[in-house]
């Protein structure tokens, strides 16, 4: 299948229109769209990205109003939410009304519901006339695209149109939120915490998966490199390696056997003095940035055949639940 190319959200929106998909930008991560009322045009996301059936889709709307098409009831807790942080990068889910076909919740009478920051996303959604029905734009299992460079390696030839932008502000998904209930409940993690949810309600709560999942796209392992992820503490004062640290060599060639060795390995993280031994390393300044980075990073490290990252802990606060979060099922926690 050939790809078109292009940064006119006009020419995107007429795929959109004609019962296609096309991938497009938003503030969290590149996503690929499809009309949410066409069953057949959403049937080929699941099959763009090898995405199992069971996993639900995040419907994207460009007006508020639209809320009350998609679900039947918008509760207290969704309003409180919907007040603060729409159009933003958060998700809620609520009860889906019928016009909105089963394979689209994976057969669930919920439905999640996004109304992205992103202009060239609500342009994209205004144009096509439809709310769209959107996961990111990767393969299934692989690192969330953050920018369209990442988008084409996963995705041309096999969708007919990527919609060009900027890279994501947050590069992290959304925070995906069940108001269904009385007070909300965080499923996924993501850049609004729940320290920002808890302002609105003080009951809300994080809930890590138990039991029932209730977010199915958490089950599975996610959002991973083709290498392996290794979490590691600040409180170590030395990552423990894999490979032993490489001895400064005097020899030229036999630095460069040397050098070969050690770029089997790279390091995310806060701390600077981890960093040290890596060729590959990135340092990121603050825990957004770490967040921001961290998909890209993981798409870099696997260009580079990098076989280990090491990825430096943080505490489940703030910011630091979502990168948690990503990094337990990037390793394949599940
Ligand atoms: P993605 O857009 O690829 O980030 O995936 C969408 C996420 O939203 C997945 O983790 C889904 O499990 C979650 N999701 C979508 N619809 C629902 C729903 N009705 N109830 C709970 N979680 C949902
Ligand atoms: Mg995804």
């Amino acid at each position: 299948m050939q790809t078109t190319i292009t940064n006119s959200v006009k020419i995107a929106a007429d795929f959109i229109k004609s019962g296609e998909v096309a991938a497009f930008p938003t503030e969290t991560v590149y996503g690929i769209g499809a009309n949410a009322y066409d069953e057949k045009a959403v049937r080929k996301i699941f099959k763009a990205k090898g995405r199992p059936a069971d996993n639900p889709l995040i419907v994207h709307i460009a007006r508020k109003k639209d809320i009350s098409v998609l679900a039947k009831e918008i509760t207290p807790s969704a309003k409180k939410i919907i007040k603060e942080f729409f159009p933003g990068p958060v998700t809620v889910i609520l009860k889906k009304n019928e016009i909105v076909p089963g394979v689209v919740t994976a057969g669930l009478d919920t439905i999640a519901i996004r109304m992205p920051a992103s202009k060239i996303a609500r342009e994209l959604i205004k144009l096509s006339g439809v709310p769209i029905a959107a996961p990111s734009a990767n393969l299934s299992g692989s690192p969330s695209p953050t920018n369209f460079i990442h988008v084409l390696r996963d995705m041309r030839n096999k969708i007919p149109c990527v919609l060009i932008g900027p890279a994501a502000k947050f590069g992290l998904e959304s925070t995906v939120i069940d108001c269904t209930g009385k007070y909300p409940v965080i499923l996924r993690p993501g850049s609004i915490t729940l320290e920002q949810i808890k302002r609105l309600d003080k009951n809300a709560v994080y809930q890590k998966r138990t039991g029932k999942v209730k977010s199915p796209g958490q089950k599975y392992k996610h959002y991973a490199p083709k290498a392996r992820v290794k979490i590691v503490k600040r409180e170590t004062s030395n990552v423990k390696r894999e490979t032993p640290n490489v001895k400064r060599e005097t020899s030229k060639v036999k630095r460069e056997t040397s050098n070969v060795k050690r770029v089997k390995e790279a390091y995310i993280g806060l701390t600077r003095k981890f960093a040290r031994d890596f060729e590959v390393a990135k340092i990121c300044k603050t825990i957004e940035e770490y967040a921001k980075n961290l998909f890209s990073f993981f798409r870099e490290c696997d260009e580079m055949g990098i076989k280990t990252i090491y990825c430096e802990k943080v505490p489940e606060k703030g910011i630091g639940a979502a990168i948690m979060n990503r990094l337990g099922k990037a390793r394949g926690k599940k």
